[in-house]
């Protein structure tokens, strides 16, 4: 998959593309990851990127030209991909969104700085908003990444066998069950007994019940969920079992 980053800070990105999972899904061809800077496209001496708003406010925007103009480059370079900008007014991010980018031959992802980038970027580029989150970072960089990230670990080959992306947290609805490693006891808190047994359809049966019981706590956390996730029957395992 190519993955066009648009940013001022690709020192940023180059860190992250440089490591772990991003590294390898690289090196195994499986992500082309390249890396633009707007402020290459600017044509006055001070490589100027940034303005006023219009209305008034505090802070400056970005200028819609050198954006633009550095997307066309890298469509044309690159092949016309899904312009993606970085805004926490976007459609919000979700494993279920981060599947469907995973089966796109090319992502083009835009990356605001200051108080964002002038609307008719999203307009002319023909672009959808998306956000990570109900929260405000200071650019578009780590949002972008927390997209590289998410959808690169989907793309085939990328993670290794014993790795599966199937069973974890949002692929089904559910958050994940806890996981434990050794020691089987720490500062005196032992792992749940039915992962010691060997029986593997009480732990298939403990860890959805855990799953339930913890995506029902997240949901009262935050407020939500009158309905409860799970048969009844998972319910009372996750209670009766604990953690
Ligand atoms: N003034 C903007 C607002 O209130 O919506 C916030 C601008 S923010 C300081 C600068 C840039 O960071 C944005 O243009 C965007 O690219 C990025 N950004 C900040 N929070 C984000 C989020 N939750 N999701 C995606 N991008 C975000």
């Amino acid at each position: 998959m190519k993955v066009d980053v648009l940013t001022l800070f690709p020192s940023i990105l180059q860190a992250a593309l440089d490591e772990s999972i991003l590294r390898i899904a690289r090196e195994k061809g499986a992500l082309d990851a390249v890396l633009w800077n707007p402020r290459d496209f600017t044509s006055d001496r001070h490589r100027t990127v940034d303005d006023r708003p219009y209305g008034g406010g505090p802070g400056m925007v970005m200028k819609p030209d050198p954006v633009v103009l550095c997307a066309e480059k890298a469509r044309e370079t690159r092949g016309p991909g899904r312009v993606i900008v970085l805004t926490p007014a976007g459609r919000r991010f979700t494993q279920a969104l981060a599947r469907e980018y995973a089966r796109e031959e090319h992502l083009v992802l835009v990356c605001g700085r200051y108080e964002g980038i002038d609307q008719r970027v999203v307009e002319v580029l023909g672009a959808e908003e998306l956000s990570v989150g109900d929260f405000v970072l200071s650019g578009g960089e780590i949002a972008a990444l927390a997209v590289v990230e998410a959808v690169a670990r989907l793309l085939p080959g990328v993670l290794g066998d014993g790795e599966s992306t199937v069973e974890e947290s949002h692929e089904s609805g559910l958050v994940e069950y806890p996981q434990y490693t050794r020691p089987p006891e720490f500062r005196g808190r032992a792992v749940p007994e039915v992962l010691l047994s060997g029986d593997h359809g009480r732990i298939r049966d403990w860890r959805r019940a855990s799953a339930v019981e913890r995506t029902r706590r997240r949901d009262e956390a935050e407020g939500r969920g009158a309905e409860r996730p799970g048969t009844e029957q998972e319910q009372r395992t996750a209670q009766e079992e604990g953690p």
